[in-house]
C-alpha cells in the first residue's frame, strides 16, 4: 500500500517546531513504517517538487527538524528495537532513548549497556545519529558516532544503501556509495578542532569510514531508516559524586586533577555548575513543590563539580574531593539517577523561568550556547562568558560538559532588548571560541538556527565545498534545506 500523504493543516500543527520553539510552515505530512514507505515519500517529493523535512523526537534546539515548506517525513512511527546480537542491535531510527536503554537493560548476560546518555531521553536515536548527539558520560565513552556500526540510508533519488564501519570505506578522498560515486571535499586545512568536542558540519577525512558521513550531516544527505548500534558490558559498579566549593577557580582547579587521575581512573562525566544555576535551583525549591525534594544546598557551596567513576574512586580523589565545602556521594545505577535529577532540574528550572516571561513578552526564547574549546582554553573561556554577561547585565546560568571545555551558558532574558545584547554577545564569542580552535558546536549541530556560526568556523570556501558534496548526494537540495547552510 501506498504512503498516506497527509494535509498539516488537519490537526498537525503540532508538527512545526521543536524545542528551539521557531515555528515553521509545511503543506503535508506523512509517517511512514518501513524503508519502503520513505521511499515512496521520497518519490512523491520528488514528482510535486517538494522540499522534505526530517523528523525524530523533535527534541532539538536548533531548529533542524523544523520546516520551511513541503513535506513533513516524520519517523515516530518506526521504532521498533531488535533483539541484541552479540554486542550490537538494529534499531529504527523513531526509537527513543528510554526505550533503547530500557531494552538493552533487561537483565541479559552478560548485562550490556548503550553508553549514549543525552539528558534528554525522548530524543530519537535518528536524531541522535543525524547530531551526532552527546551527553554527560560522553567524557569517557565519546560522542554516538561511536557507538554506531552501521546504518541504512534512503538517498534523495530513492536508493537505499547499506552502510558498515570496517567494510565501506573512503579512498583517499574518492568514495563509491551505492549509485553515487565522487570526490569529498579535502576539509582538512580548514577543520581547526581535531580532538575538540565538536558536532559541526560534514565530518570528512581521507580514507574514512562512510558510515561517519551521515552521523552529524544532520540529514541533508539522507534518511537514516536503520541504525546498528553497538553495546558494551555494563561496568562492573558506578559510582557518582557531587563536589561543592566555595569559589569557582577551585572547581577548574578540580577538573584539572579530575582529568589528570590517570588511566584506568578516567572519570566517566565530569559537570558543572556554577553560583547562578545553585542559585536558581534554591530559589526554585523555595517557591515551586515540583522542586521540593531537591536536597538542601548549604550556603557555603557556591560552585559544584559532579563526576562518576565506573570503577571504585581512587583513594587520591576522594581526599581531594574531602577539601570539598561538602560532597554528595552515590554508588550504583539507581542513586546516581537521583543525583542526575539534580542536574536535570536546571534546564527544567531555564524553562519554566522562561515560561513565565514568555506570558508577557510571546516572542522571548532562552539563548544557549554550545561551544567547546581546547583544553588550554577553559579559563580563558569562562571568565570570557562572565566578563561580558557582567558587562552587559544579563541574568544566566552556566552548566555542563566542563570535562570537554563544553558548558552551556543560558541567558535568561527579561526583555526584547536583553535578547539582542545576549544574541551579539553570543555571536562575539563565537567568533573568539574559533579563533581558540573550538567549536560553535558540540553537540547541538547547527540546524537552522546557526548557520552564521558554521560559516564564522570554515569560511566561504568550506561552506561551499560542504554545499558540493550535499549537491553530489542530494541534486536538487531535497533534504532538509535550510539545514548547515542557506
Ligand atoms: C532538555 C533538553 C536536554 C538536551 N540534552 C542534550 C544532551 O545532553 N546532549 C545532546 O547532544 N543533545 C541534547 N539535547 C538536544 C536534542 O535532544 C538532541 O539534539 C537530539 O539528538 C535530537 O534528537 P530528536 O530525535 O529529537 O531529533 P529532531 O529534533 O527530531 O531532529 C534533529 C535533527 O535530526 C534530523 N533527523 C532526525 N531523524 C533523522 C533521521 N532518521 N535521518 C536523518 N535525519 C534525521 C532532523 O531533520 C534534524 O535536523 C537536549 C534537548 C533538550 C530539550
Amino acid at each position: 500500500m501506498a504512503i498516506q500523504i497527509l494535509d498539516v493543516n488537519e490537526g498537525h500543527a503540532d508538527y512545526l517546531c521543536d524545542e528551539s520553539r521557531r515555528v515553521g510552515h509545511a503543506e503535508t505530512i506523512c509517517f511512514p513504517r518501513s524503508t519502503t514507505e520513505v521511499a515512496q515519500a521520497l518519490e512523491a517529493a520528488s514528482t510535486n517538487g517538494w522540499p522534505v523535512t526530517i523528523q525524530g523526537g523533535r527534541t532539538g534546539i536548533t531548529g533542524g527538524c523544523v520546516p520551511d515548506g513541503g513535506l513533513i517525513l516524520n519517523l515516530s512511527r518506526m521504532n521498533a528495537i531488535g533483539e541484541i546480537n552479540g554486542d550490537t542491535m538494529a534499531v529504527q531510527p523513531g526509537a527513543l532513548l528510554a526505550d533503547i536503554r530500557k531494552a538493552v537493560g533487561g537483565g541479559g548476560d552478560p548485562a550490556l549497556f548503550f553508553p549514549s546518555d543525552l539528558t534528554e531521553t525522548t530524543a530519537s536515536i535518528g536524531g541522535m545519529v543525524a547530531n551526532n548527539a552527546s551527553g554527560a558520560r560522553s567524557f569517557r565513552y565519546g560522542a554516538v558516532r561511536n557507538w554506531i556500526q552501521a546504518l541504512e540510508v534512503v538517498l534523495a533519488n530513492g536508493e537505499t544503501i547499506h552502510v558498515e564501519r570496517g567494510v565501506h570505506k573512503a579512498d583517499g578522498l574518492g568514495f563509491k556509495l551505492g549509485g553515487i560515486e565522487g570526490m569529498l571535499p579535502d576539509l582538512s586545512h580548514l577543520r581547526r578542532c581535531d580532538g575538540i568536542k565538536n558536532a559541526a558540519g560534514y565530518f570528512v577525512k581521507p580514507d574514512m569510514d562512510l558510515v561517519d558521513l551521515f552521523i552529524g550531516a544532520e540529514g541533508t544527505l539522507g534518511v537514516v531508516t536503520e541504525i546498528t548500534i553497538r553495546l558494551l558490558p555494563e561496568p562492573g559498579q558506578m559510582n557518582g559524586l557531587t563536589a561543592f566549593f566555595a569559589a569557582e577557580e577551585e572547581a577548574l582547579e578540580f577538573v584539572r586533577f579530575l582529568r589528570g587521575a590517570g588511566p584506568g581512573a578516567r572519570p566517566s562525566a565530569i559537570e558543572f555548575f556554577d553560583c547562578q544555576s545553585l542559585a536558581l535551583l534554591r530559589r526554585m525549591k523555595a517557591e515551586n513543590a515540583a522542586f521540593s525534594d531537591l536536597p538542601k544546598l548549604e550556603s557555603g557551596c557556591r560552585t559544584a563539580i559532579y563526576f562518576e567513576f565506573d570503577c571504585e574512586v581512587p583513594d587520591a580523589v576522594v581526599e581531594k574531593a574531602d577539601e570539598a565545602v561538602d560532597c554528595w556521594f552515590a554508588e550504583g545505577a539507581h542513586e546516581i539517577e537521583a543525583l542526575k535529577k539534580f542536574r536535570h532540574a536546571i534546564p527544567e528550572s531555564v524553562n519554566m523561568l522562561i515560561g513565565e516571561r514568555k506570558k508577557t513578552i510571546p516572542e522571548l526564547t532562552k539563548l544557549g550556547t554550545d561551544m567547546s574549546v581546547p583544553d588550554d582554553r577553559l579559563e580563558d573561556v569562562m571568565r570570557m562568558y562572565h566578563d561580558g554577561l557582567a558587562e552587559a547585565g544579563l541574568e544566566y546560568v552556566i552548566f555542563g560538559h566542563i570535562g570537554n571545555n563544553h558548558v552551556h551558558v543560558n541567558i535568561l532574558p527579561r526583555s526584547m532588548a536583553e535578547y539582542e545584547a545576549g544574541r551579539a554577545l553570543y555571536f562575539d564569542w563565537a567568533k573568539q571560541v574559533v579563533e581558540w580552535g573550538g567549536s560553535v558546536s558540540a553537540e547541538h549541530g547547527i540546524g537552522k538556527l546557526k548557520t552564521s556560526f558554521l560559516e564564522l568556523m570554515y569560511g566561504e570556501e568550506g561552506i561551499e565545498k560542504m554545499r558540493v558534496l550535499k549537491t553530489l548526494f542530494d541534486r536538487d537540495g531535497r533534504l532538509n534545506p535550510g539545514n548547515l547552510f542557506i
